[in-house]
């Protein structure tokens, strides 16, 4: 995969799916800039990155935050002349209840971090690379966003919107030379999901089995690539068959 040198941007990249991507896409020889709020993860990852040779930076940032989102936004800009690749990854699962039972700050949490922290990154890293007239973005959605999930209305409203934004942006972008699509993981063990119980091999599909978060990362290398030239507003699941 010719990416050598691309500078790429990941949100979330402290922990679990971002930190895989982080490193897979930084083996990949890219320039990473690590975004997220918790610094510390941030730091380790960078660390990680500088330990396989890589290049990269950390800039702390809360997604939902515009005035973060703008300030990493023009920090990337300003210090490697370009954006090439974001990867609008972070976000926040909540607790289990039924819809009755989910409380409003709870229902405002899930979208202000997942929906209107997704679509903060595009708006101004779309405003880059309209400038460009090039770039490619895969945003994090989840199974979550494109069937039911009982008990978690919330995160799975938010994460539809994700696939609403993805879809959209794609259409609107995609003329000027801009591909935006979507991963949907199903059960991924991360720091997200360390307290779940995900041990029925029934409920986790076909395969039987939970992802690692490598096997969501190299999904994303491989759309944020050339080889994936044509893939435009695709909602991709890398679920083991579970929405299937
Ligand atoms: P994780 O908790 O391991 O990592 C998420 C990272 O995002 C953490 O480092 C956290 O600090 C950061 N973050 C959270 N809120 C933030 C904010 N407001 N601003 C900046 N950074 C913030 O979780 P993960 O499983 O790697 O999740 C990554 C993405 O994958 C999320 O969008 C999640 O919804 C999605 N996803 C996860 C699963 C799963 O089973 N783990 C399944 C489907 C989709």
């Amino acid at each position: 995969m010719s990416i050598t040198n691309r500078v790429a941007i990941i949100t979330g990249a402290g922990s679990g799916i971002g930190r895989a991507a982080s490193l897979k896409l930084s083996k990949q020889g890219m320039i990473v800039a690590l975004v997220d709020y918790n610094s510390e993860a941030g730091e380790e990852t960078l660390r990680l990155v500088e330990e396989q040779e890589g290049k990269g930076i950390f800039i702390r940032a809360d997604v939902s935050n515009s005035k973060d989102v703008q300030n990493y936004v023009s920090k990337v800009k300003e210090e490697f002349g370009r954006i090439d690749v974001f990867f609008n990854n972070a976000g926040v699962m909540g607790s289990f209840s039924p819809l009755a039972e989910l409380s409003e700050e709870m229902f405002d949490q899930l979208l202000a971090v997942n929906l209107k922290g997704a679509f903060l990154g595009l708006k101004y890293v779309l405003k880059v690379m309209e400038e460009q007239q090039s770039g490619v973005i895969v945003n994090t959605a989840s199974s979550a966003g494109v069937q039911s999930t009982p008990y978690l209305s919330g995160y799975s409203a938010s994460k539809h919107g994700v696939v609403g934004l993805t879809k959209t942006a794609a259409a609107e972008y995609g003329q000027l030379g801009i591909r935006i699509n979507a991963v949907c993981p199903g059960g991924v063990r991360t720091n997200m999901t360390k307290d779940l119980d995900m041990s029925d091999p029934i409920q986790n599909g076909p395969l039987r089995r939970t992802a690692t978060p490598e096997e969501i990362a190299n999904v994303v290398c491989f759309l944020v690539s050339d080889e994936a030239s044509y893939m435009n507003g695709s909602i991709v699941t890398v679920d083991g068959g579970l929405t299937a």
